[in-house]
């Protein structure tokens, strides 16, 4: 869980938010335990024949006079046998149930409380009436009591002298005593279960008003947290080697951003939600139950604790599931990605078929997992449902047995069971809870891959380089991509004057377009040094070295705005006039003028709405706006129509003028504009002169005159 742990960090902005909602989340649990709290009382007024004041003299009286005491219907026809008092008929009674202290009470178990003594004279009195009379004796005071043993039919007299009542007994006196005694039934029950009912209402729309409060302060720090941490992972992308996207693809980290943190905004959300409140809740209800049962509470708890031996396990597999889930969303992503992106391709070979089988067998891996994590999520909660229920009915058992011995109060055990079912729910949802932590904590652990991956190497002290004006040199340079087992480029060495133009040639994978990366640093040679102007550029800022680099690729790559902003593309608000001239040099305007909107048109997605040609045209454009001191460009093979490539033609040749250009060329009239041109092969120099001396002496180069050039345009 360390992952998801971690994730919290991007909360604590937002702690102020979150507090509030923690406050809710109390109020919350606070008003749970509250309204059944309630229901003892409750229950006990409802259920009990003497009702709210009934019940408050009871429990004065049995403090006063340390016994347990029940009000209780006499048995028919059972009559009073005193002087004077003879024949009197015994309707409601004080039963002594039990003495606290047998030995120094004048009560004993078994006997009835049916009177007192007053002014010598007994007299016979109404079980509630003779409570509440004798609830309001003050303590340390004496009264003689009538008593009546009910099985020998005896009365006798006993002087006892009051105790002092608990204080909580002494409040329910007091509400008692606040409230006028009812005189029937309804008058008793009616405004009892309407108050109840007010009561339910009211601590509803409060605790509606708290939970809404809590939901939205968390659910939006949540997201606000999820766009911080996201933007910090756009940011690292931004900083990664370019041979990071070569190896784990694009459609990795994209999965990345989407998936895996929706995921993780679920597991915050629920911790943050369901977890804060359910345990609060929980500590609350299981609180009350001890209350009322310690020893059972207890013993049920514990009996539940296999439940959460199960769920651990349930826990790691979730983990697992989640992870492979979280894999297979990237793989889908990835298929996607390409088929859409190669749709022109996918229909032009009829692969259909094929592509849509490839796409059914990674959604159906995906599924699979998916299934596996729903299986999991709801083993959950009802196998905590079923041992939480077992043990708690154990408990029950016994407790029930109590209740039928007459040594617990049916009332306790009602609420007591109320309580434990009310725990029942908090508990399975926490088991859910625990599930959902695991998915989290996968997705959190591949969102922190991502954001622990190396960044390119920082630049310490870095020095600005200045404007290029002397050489470009590769010094014994050779670079190997993590994943190969060779070389890509050999023991490279180099030196290009300023202002030269290099054509570089060589048979495809011969190391080229390794070797020009080097230059702007997208990649980092293994060995060896590359010098502009003898400083070497991994001395230099990223920004000094790459913003007087012109880059011109193969596969012209343009973003989804207009044209105009696709050829300021790096320039912060570039003069107008600027543009159009560098358009006007990369003959990009003599199409524009045809589009509706010209320089405000949009470009589809990746320019799919120009030609191969066009879209080149714009790179041109791009890199002649930025007056780069050196060029690199990688000749397009193809998609160029000939009228493009003419035009591409005119406009390098003007730009290159004055530039240290490196050109990847694949037509004969480019190599033939080179200073010089250079042989390539299996990442090594083969050869490098002007054209007839290669010609004349390297037999490379004269195949590849023959097979590529001559092939591709021939003799300009
Ligand atoms: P060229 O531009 O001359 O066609 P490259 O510079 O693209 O050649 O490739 C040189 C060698 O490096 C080739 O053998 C190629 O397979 C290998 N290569 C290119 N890119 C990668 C990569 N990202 N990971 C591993 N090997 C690569």
């Amino acid at each position: 869980m360390k992952h998801f742990r971690r994730s919290l960090k991007y909360l604590w902005p937002y702690r102020g938010r979150l507090s509030v909602a923690i406050i809710c989340v109390i109020a919350i649990a606070l008003l749970w335990a509250g309204g059944l709290s309630l229901a003892l009382p409750g229950a006990k007024i409802l259920l009990s024949p003497e009702g709210l004041h009934g019940w408050a003299w009871n429990t004065l009286v049995q403090d006063k006079l340390q016994a347990t005491i029940v009000q209780r219907l006499a048995p028919p026809g059972e009559t009073i046998r005193i002087p004077g008092q003879e024949g009197t008929p015994l309707l409601l009674v004080l039963d002594v149930v039990e003495v606290k202290d047998e030995n120094s009470s004048p009560l004993k178990k078994g006997l009835w409380i049916v009177g007192f003594e007053e002014n010598s004279q007994p007299r016979v009195v109404r079980g509630e009436v003779l409570a509440r009379e004798l609830a309001a004796v003050p303590a340390d005071e004496q009264r003689t009591l009538l008593l009546y043993d009910p099985f020998h039919h005896q009365t006798s007299h006993q002087a006892v002298t009051m105790h002092l009542a608990r204080t909580t007994s002494e409040a329910l006196g007091w509400v008692a005593r606040q409230i006028k005694e009812p005189q029937n039934m309804q008058e008793r029950f009616y405004p009892l279960f309407v108050g109840l009912l007010l009561i339910v209402i009211v601590t509803t729309i409060v605790r509606s008003l708290f939970t809404f409060v809590q939901e939205y302060l968390v659910g939006t720090a949540i997201w606000q947290g999820i766009m911080d941490m996201r933007c910090e992972n756009y940011n690292k992308v931004l900083h990664l080697p370019t041979t990071f996207f070569s190896e784990k693809g694009v459609s990795d980290a994209t999965s990345r951003f989407i998936q895996d943190t929706n995921e993780l905004a679920r597991g915050q959300n629920t911790l943050l939600g369901k977890t804060l409140v359910e345990p609060a809740r929980a500590v609350a209800i299981a609180g009350l139950a001890i209350w009322l049962q310690p020893k059972m509470t207890l013993v049920a708890l514990l009996a539940g604790a296999p439940a959460f031996w199960m769920i651990h396990g349930l826990g790691r597999k979730m983990h697992k599931a989640s992870k492979r889930a979280l894999e297979s969303w990237s793989l889908m992503l990835e298929v996607l990605g390409e088929t859409l992106q190669g749709i022109r391709v996918v229909k032009a070979y009829t692969m259909e078929g094929s592509e849509r089988r490839r796409f059914f067998r990674v959604n159906r891996q995906l599924l699979k997992q998916q299934n596996k994590m729903e299986r999991l999520d709801a083993t959950t909660g009802p196998l905590v449902e079923c041992l939480g229920v077992s043990a708690a009915m154990v408990a029950a058992g016994y407790m029930g047995y109590l209740v039928f011995g007459g040594l617990l109060d049916p009332e306790y055990f009602l609420a007591w069971m109320g309580a434990l079912f009310a725990l029942m729910d908090p508990v399975r949802k926490l088991a859910k809870v625990s599930m959902r932590f695991q998915a989290s904590d996968a997705a959190a652990q591949r969102i922190f891959d991502l954001l622990d991956t190396v960044e390119e190497p920082h630049v310490v002290n870095a020095i600005t380089l200045p404007r290029h004006g002397k050489s470009i040199e590769f010094r014994d340079v050779s670079f190997r991509y993590p994943s190969a087992s060779t070389d890509a480029v050999k023991n490279f060495n180099l030196t290009i004057r300023a202002g030269q133009t290099i054509a570089i040639v060589g048979p495809n994978g011969s190391g080229k377009t390794t070797l020009v990366s080097m230059v702007p640093r997208l990649l980092d040679p293994t060995a060896g040094a590359i010098l502009i102007d003898d400083c070497d550029i991994r001395r230099a800022s990223y920004r000094s070295l790459r913003r007087q680099i012109g880059l011109v690729t193969q596969d012209s790559v343009l973003f989804h705005a207009t044209i105009g902003e696709n050829i300021s593309y790096g320039l912060h608000r570039p003069h107008r006039e600027d543009v159009l001239a560098a358009s006007r040099k990369a003959f990009v305007d003599e199409f524009v003028h045809d589009l509706p909107n010209g320089y405000d048109t949009m470009v589809g997605e990746h320019g799919t709405t120009l030609s191969g040609g066009q879209k080149q045209r714009i790179s041109i454009a791009r890199a002649i706006l930025r007056n780069p001191s050196v060029l690199i460009f990688d000749e397009a093979m193809s998609q160029v129509d000939s009228d493009s490539e003419r035009r591409i033609h005119q406009a390098m040749e003007e730009f290159i003028k004055g530039r240290t250009t490196l050109m990847i060329a694949h037509r004969f009239a480019t190599v033939l504009s080179a200073d010089r041109i250079v042989v390539m092969s299996d990442g090594a120099l083969v050869d490098s002169g002007t054209h007839d001396e290669l010609l004349k002496r390297c037999e490379l180069y004269h195949h590849l005159y023959q097979t590529q050039f001559m092939a591709s345009g021939g003799k300009s």
